[in-house]
């Protein structure tokens, strides 16, 4: 209760006031009716009690008024101000567009408001008496709930993007503001939390980035972020020390479509270009226009120049077909700039101006074509996509043929076994050797294949010299590198040694020095599987690569073949004599069998003798040639 100053004033006169009238009128009123003057002093004394009585009353009803409990005092107005102002607060709290949720000082929400009920989906009875964790998204993790509730500690509020889960199970973003209210003495008591449902603002932000990085009528990213994007992709290929490519593609005529049908079709055929470029990229490309009739690809991951040409030319292949656009049959080429990194440029912009003007050249050449930057890398580019497309249909059509080729024992000038060398027969080309194919099948990952393939053949080819009483000690095949490092390699040997039925002793497999001295740890694992299978290993080519003693000790092999390239020096050439000295000397102190290849003179087999390397092979002994052509017989005189 509080009376102020002015109200106490007031009743204090009042009373007064009224004290003095009714003394003054009833005393007035006993004089003049009563003139004994006991029975004056008798109804003075009634008067007096009567008096009091009133006063009673009056004291009773001037407090009461004053504290409020009877009739209006100033307290009830106060009252009635403050229910004003909460039923003014309770209809902000239910029509704000705002959600508004109250939860106690433990967390268990208390009130909710229409807008919550409105944006979250949930009606308020699902939502009282439950925790504000019923709306977690789950994009948030245990950090960002610790920093909300340390700020709300720790400043009593806290502000910011949270995403939240509606109960449709979607979920959005909301802007939120929390805030702990406390009592008097600073305790918490309950905590309000207000926010607003942003997901159309940010569906419009992303939009607008999206607008600034895409092109409005294919929808393919644009100049902008295609520069980004190389600039990102030359960066990580620096660090990994890989190479990339990018296309640059330019409509053939473009100008007469629009020119002629009009910029409606022109846009139509613009969008079913982008169309088919996507369908020929995946993922690991970025297709983008640059703008009129330019497009380009990144090629994320190209190690070889020859595979962006194959892509450029996928490209062309895929544009061949007619385009049907608003009841038109449409026809359009292209012409396609390459460039590649690290060969011709280092940066994103270098890049982009060369494939221009690779581009360009493209043009010039007469269109519906590709050139490289470097004009020698198209032609080499050009030739290895064709030998590599003419040697599938190869291997399709049965063109490939095995020569063995005779190796001697140098002691006895007997022959002692064979190497398989693969050939082309090629229907306009005729016999093409594999020092022309193989490098492009390695690159082309064909190399496998054929591979698998002379294995197979030279396999069931010793099986029949075995049946027709020829004495031959092993069938020597070589294994390219690439091979080499896969793991199905044993798979491969293992099952054509099965299919075959031939004894594995009598196979060796030959490798490149380069393919057991690279992945050393992988090429050991290899080694020595497949020597379980019991055929022989040889390091083919030796000398030519950059061999570690050390390692050579360590690896299962049981022969080593001199590089024809020390042979051809021999007997003069000094530094021949000497290298080769030194390989025989290695493998006999290594208990391996050394062979010497590439012996065209007898000089040579001879001085091979001296210096007992073991097995001799070259055209003086006998060239490659068919199974059947082989002479058995032949043993020709090394000494005279
Ligand atoms: P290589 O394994 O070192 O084979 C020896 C090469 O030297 C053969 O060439 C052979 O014809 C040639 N040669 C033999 N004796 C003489 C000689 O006295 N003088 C000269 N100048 N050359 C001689 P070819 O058949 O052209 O094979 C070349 C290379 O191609 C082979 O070298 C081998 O690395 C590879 N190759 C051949 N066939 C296959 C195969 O089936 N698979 C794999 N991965 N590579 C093969
Ligand atoms: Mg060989
Ligand atoms: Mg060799």
């Amino acid at each position: 209760m509080s009376v102020s100053y002015r109200d106490a004033l007031r009743a204090a006169l009042s009373y007064g006031l009224l004290s003095v009238f009714w003394l003054q009128i009833t005393d007035h009123l006993l004089n003049s009716y009563f003139d004994n003057s006991a029975q004056l002093a008798h109804w003075q004394l009634i008067n007096g009690y009567v008096w009091a009585f009133i006063t009673t009353i009056l004291i009773f009803l001037v407090l009461g008024r004053l504290s409020g409990f009877l009739g209006q005092g100033v307290n009830s107005k106060r009252q009635r101000q403050d229910q004003e102002r909460l039923r003014q607060a309770a209809v902000v709290f239910d029509c704000t567009r705002e959600g508004v949720l109250v939860s106690d000082r433990n967390g268990v929400i208390v009130h909710v408001n229409r807008a919550l009920v409105e944006i979250t989906g949930y009606p308020a009875q699902e939502v009282l008496g439950r925790r504000p964790n019923m709306f977690k998204s789950g994009r948030h993790g245990p950090q960002f709930y610790a920093a909300v509730f340390k700020s709300l500690q720790e400043n009593g509020d806290w502000h910011g993007e949270i995403w939240n889960r509606r109960k449709s199970g979607e979920i959005y973003p909301q802007w939120q503001t929390v805030r702990a209210i406390t009592d008097a003495e600073g305790q918490v008591t309950h905590y309000v939390a207000v926010f607003s449902d942003i997901s159309a603002i940010k569906k419009s932000q992303t939009e607008l980035t999206r607008l600034a990085h895409h092109d409005p009528l294919t929808d393919l990213p644009n100049r902008l972020l295609f520069t980004d994007r190389t600039e990102q992709t030359l960066a990580a290929a620096q660090r990994l020390k890989s190479g990339c490519a990018l296309l640059m593609i330019d409509l053939d005529h473009f100008k007469i479509i629009n020119d002629s049908l009009g910029h409606n079709v022109g846009d139509l055929l613009l969008k079913a270009v982008a169309d088919r470029l996507q369908s020929v990229f995946g993922k690991g490309f970025t297709v983008a226009r640059l703008g009129g009739d330019e497009f380009a690809v990144l090629v994320e991951s190209c190690p070889q120049v020859t595979q962006a040409a194959a892509l450029a030319q996928q490209v062309l292949e895929v544009m061949k077909g007619a385009f049907e656009i608003d009841r038109h049959q449409l026809f359009i080429s292209a012409s396609v700039g390459i460039s590649v990194f690290p060969n011709d440029a280092l940066n994103a912009e270098q890049l982009l101006r060369n494939a221009d003007s690779a581009l360009f050249k493209a043009k010039k050449a007469g269109r519906e074509g590709y050139a490289l930057y470097t004009e020698e890398l198209t032609a080499l580019a050009q030739y290895r996509i064709e030998v590599a497309s003419d040697l599938r249909r190869a291997l399709e059509q049965q063109e490939l043929r095995v020569y063995y080729q005779p190796v001697h024992d140098l002691q006895t000038s007997h022959l002692i076994g064979v190497e398989a060398l693969v050939r082309w027969q090629h229907p306009q080309r005729g016999l093409v050797s594999p020092g022309e194919f193989i490098p492009i099948a390695e690159r082309t990952g064909l190399i496998a294949e054929i591979d698998a393939w002379v294995l197979e053949q030279a396999c069931w080819q010793m099986c029949q010299w075995q049946s027709a009483g020829v004495a031959l000690s092993f069938v020597a095949v070589n294994i390219s590198s690439r091979l080499f490092a896969r793991p199905e390699l044993y798979t491969l040997v293992s099952t054509v040694l099965a299919d075959t039925g031939l004894d594995p002793a009598l196979l060796e497999l030959e490798v490149t020095e380069s393919a057991v001295m690279e992945d050393s740890q992988g090429a050991l694992e290899q080694m020595n599987r497949l020597r379980k299978l019991g055929l022989r290993l040889a390091i083919d080519d030796f000398g030519t690569g950059f061999s570690s003693l050390l390692r050579l000790k360590q690896l299962p092999v049981q022969k080593l073949k001199i590089d024809q390239g020390f042979v051809a020096g021999l007997p003069s050439d000094n530094d021949d004599v000497a290298i080769v000295r030194a390989v025989i000397a290695l493998s006999q102190s290594m208990g391996l069998q050394v062979h010497a290849e590439g012996i065209e003179q007898v000089g040579q087999a001879r001085f091979l003798l001296d210096l007992k390397c073991d097995l001799g092979q070259g055209y003086w002994f006998g060239r490659p040639m068919p199974a059947n052509e082989l002479d058995w017989q032949r043993a020709p005189a090394i000494r005279s």
